[in-house]
């Protein structure tokens, strides 16, 4: 396995295959300080109304519309509604409209806003996973690691290496986290897309080195900060602040899954049959955003490949692609211009 994009990806189209699980890609774990951790994978197990948060759209539902005061009641006006600034709330509201989250309802020339249907209860569990397939270089790994175990804001958190694990690595890993070594493929020998075919979907070989301990999200939790010489700075989490983080890594998830947006038009670009961006040239997977363009040696323009990646994520998944959706707006009544 030449790099960890390569990794992560065959990861992904194996736990796809194996789990009942939505999964997406790099999302924002930390909640005192966005974007200070980024986790390579969220899995979301679905929970008793996964099925209702399906109904509703196959995109992300915006987390301000899911906190704000708009419900399936009485249309308000949604600047009152939210707790952000007026043009925050509006972008917020008129995504929730276009994702059929909430309707619009005409009071003269002001726009109220209404849910369409209540926020279900569909986020079983979230495990949070990282990937160091070499854990000869482990970078940032042991701090990453202390961060989601003392945060908790996943139920369960999972290394996941195609290293050899040794008694020495498991030490120096939090004991709550939970290490996976895991061996994919890359589609490897698959004839090129000039063939009319896809190289195959991944299959790989995982085995559970330790169980994860499962944190608890419901409690108050820590996230570290800054590290000075003789103490790190803390922020204390409560519950509630995790719960609204939650729903929003969930929602991300959902909404974003974990394949590449666009594939590059070059004529060695091959998508396995799960989506991979396989490289026939090089003979891996590459990583669209780095790896390809017109600067790389090998490049030769082409059509980009068709892949529906709708189709892919429906089939294999419980995420839905093209939902009825729950609203009760009547069209050329009451849409908003
Ligand atoms: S641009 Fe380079 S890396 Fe990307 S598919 Fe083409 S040959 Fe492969």
């Amino acid at each position: 396995m030449d790099s960890e994009y390569a990794f992560e990806l065959a990861l992904c189209a194996y736990l796809e295959e194996t789990r009942e699980w939505v999964l997406g890609r790099q999302l924002g774990a930390s909640v005192a300080d966005p974007g200070a951790r980024i986790v390579d994978v969220c899995a979301v197990a679905p929970g008793p109304e996964f099925d209702r948060r399906a109904a509703i759209t196959s995109e992300t539902i915006p987390p301000r519309a899911v906190e704000s005061d708009v419900g399936p009641g009485r249309a308000v006006d949604p600047v009152a509604a939210f707790d952000c600034a007026p043009g925050v709330a509006r972008r917020a509201a008129d995504r929730a409209v276009e994702v059929g989250f909430f309707e619009v309802e005409r009071r003269g020339s002001r726009r109220h806003v209404r849910g369409t249907t209540r926020y279900p209860d569909w986020i079983g569990r979230l495990i949070g996973i990282e990937n160091k397939p070499d854990l000869g270089r482990p970078g940032d790994l042991q701090r990453q690691l202390r961060r989601d175990a003392a945060l908790g804001l996943f139920d369960a958190v999972v290394l996941v290496t195609e290293s050899y694990v040794t008694r020495a690595h498991l030490n120096r890993i939090p004991e709550s986290v939970g290490v996976w070594r895991f061996v994919g493929d890359e589609g490897e020998g698959e004839e090129p897309r000039a063939s009319g075919d896809r190289p195959a979907a991944g299959f790989g070989d995982l085995t559970v080195i330790r169980e994860p301990t499962p944190l608890d999200p419901t409690s108050s939790g820590v996230e570290p900060l800054a590290d000075h010489p003789l103490r790190t700075d803390v922020a204390v989490v409560s519950p509630e602040e995790k719960a609204s983080k939650r729903r929003a890594i969930a929602e991300r998830a959902y909404g974003k899954g974990w394949r590449p947006r666009d594939y590059p038009g070059c004529a060695s670009m091959c998508p396995t049959a799960d989506g991979r961006p396989y490289c026939a040239a090089f003979d891996r997977v590459v990583d669209p955003r780095y790896d390809c363009g017109e600067s790389c040696p090998a490049f030769e323009a082409a059509d980009s490949p068709a892949v529906d990646h709708e189709e892919l994520r429906d089939a294999r998944t419980p995420w839905v692609a093209d939902p009825d959706g729950v609203t009760r707006r009547q069209t050329g009544l009451d849409r908003f211009t």
